[in-house]
């Protein structure tokens, strides 16, 4: 094994058994002539291609599976390529981190605003393949309500430009083909590298916002009655600018607070409308800072007894299943304990906004969640779980965030993308849309 193997290798998901004598050739490209170059050397000798940003993702994704494949890592490729305060974007090279984008941006005084917790270290078109976001989401959207184009290398070496309005490309027959079948940006976001290398990316930027934020703690008796709080959130599309929600705590990481509850923040000339929605309790900005602290140290605290784990990332409440929230998570909870998992600890962003795998823009709850890994399970039984929970929440209404539900399941989303690539190739990231995909993530795990 070789040293480089191991780098490429490094990833934020439980797929960590790579087979690195499958990985065939491993670039670092610094401008788009040498993805080409990169890309070609794959084609010519029929291996796929896997794009790598910063490995942050959950979804084994930027692992490529079992395939021969040569890894294009975008990491050579940070650069602020071009910024108009006027018009509101700057142009940036794949590799860079959203921290990087904002440390340029601020001196300026504007922002880019997608905020996802990893963005030290997840890359702009890492960011974008998996369409991420932050607890802002309610506010600011997703990654796609974020980019306004990117230019992409497709796997026989052609180029895309896309937008939301549709394709330009450097041949015209593909040019049109793919606009009659209506490809825009909507089909790049959450394609988790299955369609080609992103070179280029224009994203939206805004001025920085001065505004006055007040808060507080909403607590409750049972889930249902938070469920119903985010549900008039969203109705009235209320002003709140950060709200975490923590179901359930153990109580070796608790810190003597009390799930369920709710922590807000909103423009301090909107006390009236929150106050309307729900009773809080008021914090002072110091206090606020605590519970904010608390829930952002949350899952990288470990209970004294077993190891934690991240069997399954956002489980995406809404609708009924947010009303209905005590009861869907009950399910979901009987359902782990069935699977031997002890949930220690649930928390996400509320409200928040995803896509669906058809487009459709979906606002509720994205609740993540830590559970105790029990002893001597195989990577195939944890994987196991995993797809028991996906059919669960699937029966109960709850739509996963795509980044990880999508490689397991979203029928809709892998149809698309199968249309797609049977005009531009199938030679990027094959396995994700293969039958064979969660045998191969589970012999990973
Ligand atoms: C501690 C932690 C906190 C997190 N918090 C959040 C959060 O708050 N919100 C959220 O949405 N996500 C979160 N995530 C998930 C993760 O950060 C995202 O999935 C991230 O967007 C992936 O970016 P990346 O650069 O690391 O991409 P990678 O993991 O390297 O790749 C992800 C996908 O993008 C594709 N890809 C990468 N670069 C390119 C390219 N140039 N062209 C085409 N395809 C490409 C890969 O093939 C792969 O399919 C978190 C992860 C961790 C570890």
């Amino acid at each position: 094994m070789r040293i480089r193997d191991v780098v490429i290798g490094a990833n934020a998901s439980m797929y960590y058994k790579l087979n690195f004598r499958k990985i065939k050739g491993v670039y670092y490209p610094r401008n788009t002539q040498e993805v080409i170059g990169a890309v070609k050397h794959a084609q010519s000798d029929g291996f796929t291609v896997t794009p790598k940003g910063g490995g942050s993702g959950l979804s084994g994704a930027c692992t490529g599976g079992n395939d021969e494949r040569v890894m294009i890592s975008s990491l050579q490729m940070k650069e602020i390529l071009t910024v108009s305060k006027d018009q509101g974007y700057v142009d940036v090279q794949p590799g860079i981190s959203i921290d990087k984008i904002n440390e340029f941006l601020n001196p300026m005084g504007m922002r880019f605003y997608v905020a996802p917790s990893s963005r030290d270290i997840a890359t702009a078109a890492g960011v974008l393949s998996t369409d991420g976001g932050g607890n802002d989401t309610w506010v600011n959207g997703t990654m796609r309500d974020n980019t306004i184009r990117v230019k992409m290398v497709l796997y026989d070496g052609r180029l895309l430009t896309i937008d939301a309005k549709g394709v330009k490309s450097n041949d015209p027959d593909l040019e049109a083909r793919l606009n009659e079948i209506g490809v825009t940006l909507h089909d790049v976001a959450s394609s988790h590298g299955t369609l080609g290398f992103i070179t280029e990316m224009r994203l939206l930027i805004r001025p920085v916002v001065e505004e006055t934020l007040i808060g507080g703690l909403a607590e409750f008796s049972e889930c249902n009655a938070l469920g119903k709080v985010l549900t008039d959130m969203i109705e009235r599309t209320s002003p709140v600018r950060y709200g975490e929600a923590i179901t359930t705590a153990h109580k070796d990481v608790r810190e003597g607070f009390d799930p369920p509850l709710l922590i807000l923040e909103f423009p301090e000339e909107n006390e009236v409308d929150i106050r309307d929605i729900t009773d809080y309790k008021p914090l002072d900005s110091k206090e606020l800072a605590r519970m904010k602290d608390i829930r952002i140290k949350l899952p990288k605290r470990n209970p004294n007894e077993g190891v934690q784990f991240a069997l399954f990332e956002g489980y995406g409440f809404h609708g009924d299943s947010l009303l209905n929230l005590q009861d869907s998570l009950n399910e979901v909870e009987a359902l782990l304990n069935d699977h031997g998992m002890k949930p220690f600890g649930k928390y996400g962003h509320g409200p928040s906004k995803w896509y669906l795998g058809d487009n459709t823009p979906t606002y509720g709850l994205i609740l993540h969640s830590r559970e105790i890994r029990p002893e001597g399970k195989t990577g195939e039984e944890l994987l196991d779980t995993v797809l028991a929970i996906v059919d669960k929440c699937e029966e109960l209404g709850v739509t996963p965030k795509p980044e990880h539900k999508w490689p397991f399941s979203d029928a809709v989303k892998k149809k698309r993308l199968d249309d797609i690539r049977q005009v531009i190739g199938e030679g990027f990231n094959p396995f994700l849309l293969s039958p064979e995909c969660n045998d191969v993530l589970g012999s990973m795990v």
